[in-house]
């Protein structure tokens, strides 16, 4: 009898303790995998990070979001410890490594995109008053003098030495750093071992693995208010989107926005958004720009021939249409 007391104790003690040690491991798993998160304002939007991690998690947001400050103050062209800022109001050569490299990538993508994307709008950008945040339509005369300063041939790129061949060239790398500063933020978490985050950096979004067994949900903006068109499911890939709801002004019934085409020095018509999926975050940024530029039909081909992108565009009047492989990803 005593034996049997004894039995039924230790068996009572031994499911106890299991169940002690299950409670404690679940405790130590959620530990282990908590979503940690951390915005700041950077770039001229809302950045956040969010990931998945061991306990020092926020310590690797932390050095992700200060990545991208330094990027945001060394790509800036209106910041005056940025090299841009000398290279546009004194002409003096640019000998960063990273800032030529970018510049490389700037290059190839006008000269794919038959000058579509190209950095030196920024005397456009200026003419039309985007910068002093008091835009205005200037003059037919004033905006071909400007179109004289445009054009990415003007700059060379000579044994590391980013160098103008016009004196009134000026650069803007507005369409591409945000991208390029994600991509620096993904290669902190993912040297830190993150395996599982999402970077939002205003219109440009990386989603690295997944978030609790699924593909990270990304909602696509609603060019025309606050809610969504819709949603992809994204894994290992990038997002950006440029829309003519950024940055604008209307005048006499007619929206002017911030994406340029430079051929006419106008800004980009035809688009309210476009939207790009690429494995690339530099990519994608580019490439949403250029779309915005070439429109429904030329853009759309362009991202068939830049390889592994995707694109989604909406016309003035709020047509929407997708290349392919977006349609597959894209969900209402
Ligand atoms: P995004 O929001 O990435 O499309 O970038 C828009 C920004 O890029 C603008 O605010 C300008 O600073 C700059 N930009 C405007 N038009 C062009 C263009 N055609 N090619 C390259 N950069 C441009
Ligand atoms: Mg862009």
């Amino acid at each position: 009898m005593q034996t049997k007391t004894l039995k039924i104790f230790s068996l009572f003690f031994i499911i106890f303790a299991l169940a002690l040690l299950s409670v404690s491991f679940r405790n130590g798993l959620n530990r282990r995998d908590e979503q940690q998160k951390q915005a700041r304002i950077l770039m001229d939007t809302y950045c956040a990070i969010q990931a998945q991690g061991s306990g020092n998690t926020l310590k690797i947001i932390g050095k992700a979001l200060d990545r991208i400050e330094e990027i945001d103050k060394k790509f800036n062209s209106l910041n005056p410890v940025s090299p841009l800022f000398g290279f546009n109001e004194e002409n003096s050569p640019v000998t960063d490594r990273e800032i030529c490299q970018l510049i490389r990538t700037a290059l190839k993508i006008s000269e794919k995109s038959g000058g579509a994307f190209d950095i030196t709008v920024e005397p456009l950008v200026r003419l039309w008053g985007f910068y002093n945040k008091t835009p205005s339509v200037p003059g037919k005369g004033r905006i071909i003098e400007c179109l004289k300063k445009t054009g990415y041939g003007h700059l060379a790129i000579k044994e590391g030495r980013l160098e103008k061949l016009n004196k009134s060239v000026r650069v803007d790398l507005g369409a591409i750093a945000k991208g390029y500063a994600v991509g620096e933020a993904l290669k902190i978490l993912k040297n830190a071992g993150i395996k599982s985050a999402l970077i939002d950096l205003g219109g440009d979004i990386y989603a690295l693995g997944k978030l609790e067994g699924k593909p990270w949900k990304v909602g696509i903006r609603n060019p025309d208010g606050k809610g969504i068109l819709g949603m992809v499911e994204v894994s290992d890939l990038s997002l950006s989107t440029s829309g003519s709801y950024e940055r604008f002004f209307e005048k006499d019934g007619i929206r002017y926005h911030h994406i340029f085409d430079p051929k006419t020095g106008y800004p980009a018509r035809g688009l309210k958004s476009v939207t790009v999926i690429c494995p690339d975050p530099v990519l994608a940024d580019a490439l949403s720009t250029t779309i915005f530029v070439l429109g429904r039909e030329k853009g759309l081909e362009f991202a068939k021939k830049a390889g592994k992108a995707e694109a989604m565009v909406v016309t003035d009047k709020g047509e929407i249409s997708f290349s392919s492989g977006f349609k597959k990803l894209f969900k209402k």
